[in-house]
């Protein structure tokens, strides 16, 4: 009888495990895989897989996979080994591009002809737009209000008249066309009111862009002046991209990017986290905190922390 107990006990504790390994695998795998790394750098190449691109980023796997390849190059040529593999599928570092306000208000900016790029000329001329378009704003929306109002009076003044038409046994004809000629004018004035909002709000979107924009060059370029935190714009507290450990599950997540070039350089920044490299102080470095320059060329600071984590 305790021998069946202790079986059943038994069973029973290798049912839990089971079930603990299915459903956390990919947790016990991916922690694995980072120990792996941490323990033994750059012995093995880290593997990674390309996860989802968000349509609205125009890129497909192929061009992503070609950067990824370049972005790749810049530690394994230095560090003269193999350090990343492209694994479709089953990679330990997942790269997904996430599509929010950051990219699209730059493509918003771009369909304007508004070019942009990590400059404090960039900067100037987009602050320039930035206090011109919130002029014209604030001008058509007084305007708005006023025409709003004289529509509100005019239309209260129509309701009147067709009231007091309505308590009368008999309506003359020069009143009935009067009142109809009134209707129509309202129509036509409402629809000319329409559409002055939909070009006030077509100037608010831009704005919103150009704000979000703005927010970004200030915390790329370290500027020490105060983000513009009007309504519908995000803050520039972000990054361009991410590396990240989450449940054991690795992620290079990107947000934005202005050319395939630039776009090389970040991964490489995050392919250097995900090998177990920090940032560095000097700002011309590739592995500095904020992303400022789009080339990949190495500075002795990267380099001497490549070879701090690799020896
Ligand atoms: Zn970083």
């Amino acid at each position: 009888m305790r021998k069946l107990i202790s079986w059943i006990l038994l069973t029973a504790a290798l049912m839990v495990a089971l079930f603990q390994w299915q459903t956390k695998k990919e947790i016990y795998i991916g922690a694995a895989h980072i120990l792996r790394a941490r323990l033994f750098p750059c012995s093995s190449p880290i593997t990674y897989s390309i996860g989802t691109i968000d349509p609205a980023y125009n890129l497909t796997p192929e061009e992503l996979a070609s950067a990824l390849k370049e972005a790749e190059a810049v530690w394994e040529n230095p560090a003269r080994r193999d350090l990343f593999q492209l694994i479709p599928g089953s990679g330990a570092v997942t790269v997904t591009f996430i599509y929010d306000n950051r990219q699209a208000s730059l493509d918003k900016l771009k369909t304007l002809g508004i070019a942009t790029n990590q400059s404090l000329a960039s900067y100037k001329d987009l602050k320039a737009r930035y206090e011109e378009l919130t002029a014209k704003v604030d001008a058509e929306e007084i305007r708005l209000k006023g025409i709003l109002q004289r529509y509100k009076q005019r239309e209260a003044a129509y309701n009147a008249r067709v009231q007091r038409l309505n308590r009368q046994s008999t309506v003359s004809n020069s009143d009935a066309w009067r009142i109809k000629t009134e209707k129509a004018g309202l129509a036509m004035q409402f629809e000319g009111i329409q559409k002055i909002e939909r070009a006030v709000n077509a100037d608010i979107d831009t704005l919103n862009a150009l704000g979000t924009t703005l927010n970004q060059l200030i915390v790329q370029l370290s500027l020490n002046v105060r983000q513009y935190n009007r309504e519908g714009s995000s803050l520039g507290t972000y990054e361009e991209g991410l590396y990240k450990i989450h449940g054991g599950i690795q992620t290079i997540d990107i947000y934005k990017y202005t050319s395939r070039e630039q776009l090389v350089s970040l991964l490489a920044h995050e392919l250097g986290h995900a090998l177990g490299l920090d940032h560095v102080k000097d700002p011309g470095s590739l592995m500095y905190a904020v992303s400022k320059s789009s080339g990949v060329n190495l500075t002795p600071d990267d380099l001497s922390e490549l070879n701090r984590v690799c020896r």
